[in-house]
């Protein structure tokens, strides 16, 4: 059968529309496939209740999530994530692709060491940066993160009041915050207080879907189908010979083939995926990790503005591999902007008038830390009989220790920065799964990992994996820029095979 296209992407995300992009450029046919809906048609710019109640631009498959049914927020739109990420764009420490040097007695030996290193992705991470549009100060010290050796492409906005008075208060402490580098263009930004969690109006927070659009308009060598999903891989034996994809509108059924395929549904979709196909590799869907993300709200006597105004601004690494006394990586702490009046309501211990709502959101400002949860096999993905998706996902008491420091280390950083007082929260909800990874990990070899270090599958070697479920752990950073990286450099393989 001659092949359609040169490649098939399944999901365009982070991972997989970064790699289109590249794969077009390089003058391949790519044939996108999006589960979800290009955003416009279901954009209600600052709507809360639209985006975040109903959950309109998230997927729209019921998971099963610890034995409950639950909408998930992850991207359900062309761009996957990326369409309603924060776009805090920070590059890992060295240390993060040897987790070993850290968790030496807590992780197995194949994962003390990833595949790759963070020389490795070095020139990739600065290709990304421009693709997003990346905003930072390269003067700023980020402590034990790498950031580019060049300038960033683009300068940052002034920070705002109230993050002034966190820098200095902090500063005096010793603490060395910096400007969170964004990948939004800040040149149309409105900077408004809907951001992460929302469609950006205007596409100034760049998606993976901005960089597909761009990149098929200027090469004519991407197609796009929306509203289609991927049911299964079709195989013959342990070859691959095409993509089972139904039109989500009309209900019908094609296969569509190509001369290499990448999986990209993100870490829970892609598992999914492959289960479905039968693939039997005993470590598909394990090890999923999402980040403990401890919140610490700071409440403050006067208006900080935030409920106004765009506040994600500023960066904390200090603590990044923990304090004297507590010497366990903690990870990174970055502002948050306040939620709407509906997840205040949604996420208050007991119902709040509106009222106390409204004046409540005029003088917060949150704060998130991102504690690298570790992996074990028992949090999976697994498919149901009938077809469900199914998550069983419990963070360890050492996730949960460390998330504790790093709380009473964030209440300190916003009480130096003016707040009289703080409230705060372990993780946001089991519904929030924005920085899942891990469930089909790379590595050197088979009997440890699903994928090698290019992200192939050792037992399907026409399919490469671009997107987090490479990811042997969970890093201390998001991890949008990371796999945007390695999608890039996974590119590079895909694009010589062909
Ligand atoms: C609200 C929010 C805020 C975030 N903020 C940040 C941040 O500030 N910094 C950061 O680093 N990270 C952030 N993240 C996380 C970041 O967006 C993700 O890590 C990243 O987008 C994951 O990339 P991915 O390619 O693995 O998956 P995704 O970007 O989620 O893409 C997967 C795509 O596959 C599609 N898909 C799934 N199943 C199928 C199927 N069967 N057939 C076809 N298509 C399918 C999905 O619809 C989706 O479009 C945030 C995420 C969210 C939700």
């Amino acid at each position: 059968m001659s092949d359609s296209y040169d490649v098939i992407v399944i999901g365009s995300g982070a991972g997989g529309g970064t790699l289109a992009n590249a794969v077009a450029r390089a003058g391949k046919r790519v044939l996108l496939l999006e589960r979800g809906k290009k955003s416009p048609e279901v954009s209600l710019p600052h709507d809360e209740r639209a985006m975040l109640i109903d959950k309109q631009p998230y997927d729209d498959r019921p998971i099963d999530v610890n034995d409950t049914d639950a909408r998930l927020y992850m991207g359900g739109v062309l761009g996957g994530s990326t369409s309603l990420y924060g776009a805090a764009l920070m590059r890992p420490s060295d240390d993060d692709f040897h987790p070993g040097q850290h968790y030496a007695d807590r992780l197995e030996k194949s994962i003390h060491d990833w595949p790759i290193g963070y020389d490795d992705l070095a020139t990739y991470y600065d290709r990304a940066e421009q693709l997003y549009h990346v905003s930072g100060q390269t003067s700023d010290n980020f402590g034990p993160l790498n950031h580019p050796s060049q300038q960033y492409p683009h300068q940052p906005i002034p920070l705002k009041p109230i993050n002034e008075r966190l820098v200095n208060g902090n500063e005096s402490a010793g603490l060395k915050p910096f400007v969170l580098p964004l990948g939004i263009d800040f040149n149309i930004c409105l900077q408004c207080d809907a951001c992460p969690g929302y469609i950006c109006p205007n596409g100034a927070r760049i998606s993976a879907g901005q960089v597909v659009e761009k990149a098929a308009a200027e090469t004519g060598s991407i197609e796009v189908w929306t509203n289609v999903e991927v049911q299964k891989l079709e195989r013959q034996g342990e070859s691959i010979t095409g993509v089972r994809v139904l039109d989500r509108e009309s209900g019908d059924q094609q296969v569509v083939t190509a001369k290499r395929y990448v999986l990209s549904a993100g870490a829970i979709g892609s598992p999914a995926i492959l289960l479905k196909s039968g693939c039997d590799h005993p470590l598909i869907g394990r090890n999923y990790m999402m980040h403990l993300s401890p919140i610490v709200v700071g409440l403050y006597l006067k208006r900080t503005g935030a409920e106004s105004t765009f506040v994600k601004q500023i960066g904390f690494a200090d603590h990044y591999f923990g304090t004297d006394d507590y010497p366990h990586k903690l990870g990174l702490v970055q502002s948050l902007p306040v939620p709407g009046p509906l997840m205040i309501g949604k996420s208050a211990p007991q119902w709040l008038p509106k009222r106390a709502i409204e004046t409540l959101r005029k003088r917060m400002l949150p704060l998130a830390g991102i504690v690298e949860d570790l992996p074990n096999p028992e949090n999976r993905v697994s498919v149901k009989e009938d077809g469900q998706i199914a998550l069983s996902h419990r963070y360890s008491d050492y996730d949960f220790e460390r998330g504790k420091v790093l709380t009473h280390l964030m209440v300190d950083i916003l009480k130096r920065g003016g707040a009289a007082h703080c409230l705060t929260k372990s993780f946001p909800s089991t519904e929030h799964v924005a920085h899942q990874c891990g469930t089909l990990r790379f590595g050197t070899d088979r009997q440890h990992a699903v994928a090698d270090k290019n992200g192939r599958l050792f037992d399907h070697p026409e399919v490469f994996v671009a997107d987090g479920s490479l990811f042997p752990t969970s890093l201390g950073v998001g991890p949008a820029l990371t796999i945007m990286a390695n999608a890039l450099r996974i590119a590079d393989t895909v694009i010589d095979e062909i």
